[in-house]
Formats: C-alpha cells, sequence, structure tokens
C-alpha cells in the first residue's frame, strides 16, 4: 500500500506550502509540505527556496522511503484491509515522527496485547496534540480528523455481535461450534451454557489468534461469528478422528501407508496429525486403484500451508486432507473412485499434477 490522494489531502492541508524555509512550532527549519531533510539527506536551513515541483518531490520521496515504510513495519500494518487506515497512519507519523507506531509507545504495545484496532487507534492518537508548550489546537484537530478518516475505512465488521457476558441461542451456537474446533485440536473444551464467559471467549480468541483475525477481549464480532459458526456448526459433517502423533514417531498406518507421507513438509515442525477415516478411505482407494498413490502433501502446520498459499481454512490444517500426484494415473478414474469410497471435499487440480481429498464437507472445487 502507498499513500493515497485522501491522505496526502489531508497531510497537505495541515502542513501548507511553504516556498521559502521557516521554523515549524518545535523549531525546526521546515520548506514545502514539511520537509525538514531533503532526500539528499542534508537538513533544511532557513534562507533556502524550492519551487512547488521540487516540494512535491521531497514530499514524495519522504512519503515512498520514511512514513509510508514506518507504518508498514508495525505492528498495525498487517491488520489494515483500507487505504483510509493506511492514509490516516501515515500522516499521524509523518506528523509525530517514524517511531509513533513503534515501541516503546502505547499503540505497539496495546495492539500486541489483542486489543481490537479501532479502539486503540481511536483512544490513542488523540493523545499526540501537544507541542513543547502544551496542547495545540491544530494538532487536536488533525488527530480528529485522522481518527475519522481511519475509522471511516470499517464496515461494522467490528461492531460486537455477542458482548462478553451476554446469554442467547447465538451463544449456544457458537459455543457447540467452538466445540468441534477444541475436540479437533485435542484442547479443553467449554461448557455449553448459552452464555459467553470468560472461558468461552478465550477460546474463541485463540480460535482468531490461528486463523489470522482480530482478537477481542469484549466480545465476538460478527465477522468471526459467522466464520466459526460456518465452518464448525454443521454437526453431521465432524466425522473424522484426528490423531496428533509425537515428534519422531514412525508408525505403519495401514498396509500401504506409513505416518512419514503425512508429516508437515515445513522442515521444522515434523508435526504429524493423521485423520483415521483419512487413513481408512485412501487405504481402500488404493485397494481399488490398483496403483501406488503418491501425496505430494498432507498435514500442514499454519505457518506452512501460509507459505505454500493454502487458503487460511485449508483442511490440511486440520489433519484430514491428502494431495495426491496424478503423474502416473488416470485422474477422471482417481476422482471417480474417491468419491465411491467416501471422500467428500475434492479439489480438481489436475492441470497443476494433483488431486485434492478430503473427509469434510461435501463440495468440490477448481485449483
Ligand atoms: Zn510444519
Ligand atoms: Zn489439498
Amino acid at each position: 500500500m502507498e499513500l493515497g490522494k485522501t491522505g496526502e489531502a489531508l497531510i497537505k492541508s495541515y502542513e501548507g506550502l511553504y516556498l521559502e524555509s521557516y521554523l515549524c512550532p518545535a523549531g525546526v527549519p521546515t520548506i514545502g509540505w514539511g520537509t525538514t531533510v531533503y532526500p539528499d539527506g542534508t537538513k533544511v536551513q532557513l534562507g533556502e527556496s524550492c519551487t512547488t515541483a521540487e516540494a512535491q518531490e521531497f514530499f514524495d520521496y519522504d512519503m515512498k522511503n520514511k512514513y509510508g515504510p514506518a507504518v508498514k513495519k508495525s505492528v498495525v500494518y498487517p491488520l489494515l484491509k483500507e487505504q483510509e487506515q493506511f492514509d490516516a497512519l501515515v500522516s499521524f507519523v509523518y506528523n509525530v515522527g517514524e517511531g509513533g507506531l513503534l515501541p516503546p509507545n502505547s499503540i505497539d504495545r496495546r495492539i500486541r496485547a489483542g486489543e481490537p484496532l479501532n479502539e486503540v487507534i481511536s483512544e490513542e492518537l488523540p493523545r499526540w496534540n501537544k507541542g513543547p508548550d502544551g496542547e495545540l489546537a491544530g494538532l487536536t484537530r488533525r488527530r480528529k480528523e485522522e481518527v475519522e478518516l481511519f475509522l471511516s475505512a470499517s464496515t461494522p465488521v467490528e461492531k460486537l455481535f455477542i458482548e462478553l457476558g451476554d446469554t442467547s441461542d447465538d451463544v449456544l451456537a457458537l459455543q457447540k461450534a467452538m466445540n468441534q474446533w477444541l475436540r479437533r485440536w485435542n484442547k479443553p473444551i467449554i461448557s455449553e451454557d448459552s452464555n459467553l464467559g470468560p472461558k468461552s471467549l478465550a477460546a474463541v480468541n485463540d480460535f482468531c489468534r490461528n486463523n489470522r483475525l482480530e482478537q477481542n477481549p469484549k466480545g465476538v464480532s460478527e465477522v468471526v461469528f459467522n466464520k466459526i459458526v460456518k465452518l464448525y456448526g454443521t454437526p453431521t459433517p465432524i466425522n473424522d478422528t484426528i490423531k496428533a502423533y509425537a515428534r519422531g514417531s514412525s508408525n505403519q498406518l495401514s498396509e500401504n501407508f506409513h505416518l512419514s507421507e503425512f508429516t508437515c513438509k515445513c522442515g521444522r515442525c515434523k508435526s504429524q496429525l493423521v485423520g483415521t477415516k483419512l487413513v481408512r478411505l485412501l487405504q481402500e482407494l488404493r485397494v481399488r486403484m490398483g496403483v501406488p498413490l503418491s501425496i505430494t502433501s498432507a498435514y500442514r502446520c499454519p505457518t506452512h500451508n501460509y507459505n505454500v498459499g493454502g487458503a487460511s481454512q485449508s483442511r490440511h490444517v486440520e489433519g484430514d486432507a491428502v494431495d495426491i500426484s496424478i503423474a502416473n494415473l488416470d485422474w477422471q478414474k482417481l476422482v471417480r473412485v474417491a468419491k465411491e469410497v467416501g471422500f467428500t471435499g475434492i479439489g480438481y487440480g489436475q492441470d497443476r499434477g494433483f488431486i485434492h481429498l478430503d473427509t469434510w464437507l461435501e463440495r468440490e472445487w477448481d485449483y
């Protein structure tokens, strides 16, 4: 992301254009739209001048090389979804300095602690409104505009759908779905009491952490609710029992399949999660195909899945999916027999050399 037009206009409206250098309120020689250091690294001195085109060059250089990157290396950046949010934060760091979002500032600390983005930004930015002699009305106004710009990007996404302490049927549906997920990961389950207590919410936030969703200590957003209930709320298709094998164990899982074929290929974690139904169906598929089946990808730890570009909800992360190489076999026959033996998820990657099979919901897609 690079600074957009709205952000540029906001910054320029506050900085003003000066073609002769002047002392800014903090006592630093400044020129153009707030430039204090030229692109060649020399500091602006009093008594210098520039053209409008040069001022634009200085401005663009700073945005591209200093203040855009200052936002990008902050903990906030991966959470940004919209141009407006980025623009607001570039304006902020351009004014307060490249370190505005970095440690040890409280924005960094609060985001790392899992606090909601919008809340942190709208509370923290306004605190940066003081000059050497106390509060400056111009800074107060600028922070307010930045916060408004930042929030203008958000859809009702972060509005809480269920708050901590709420009791409802929705909470019950959420708890039932959460327990499906918790069971699959061998984590302690939560009580299905229709009340969103701290334990239920902690489980939801654990899910969020594992699925790259924003955590929220006060409740559950609609986006998160829908995701959990959609993925885990359907009681019937959750039908495979996932076994987690200890690192380094070496088991023959069935006549033709060995545990080593299912180990995560990231090269570091050596995790081995395998669905028992997955192995049973694979073995039957192997027998009925009458040829060896080469597994190109089975279990993937979340990091590996991310690195290979897998979908964030990939079944590979759950341990009940395999990709089978079609280098030496008739892929149409493979798909037909796979369905006959009971595979429910079929991903058609034949153009890329594989067919994805899993034991989860009944659905098919192309790669
Ligand atoms: Zn791994
Ligand atoms: Zn796959």
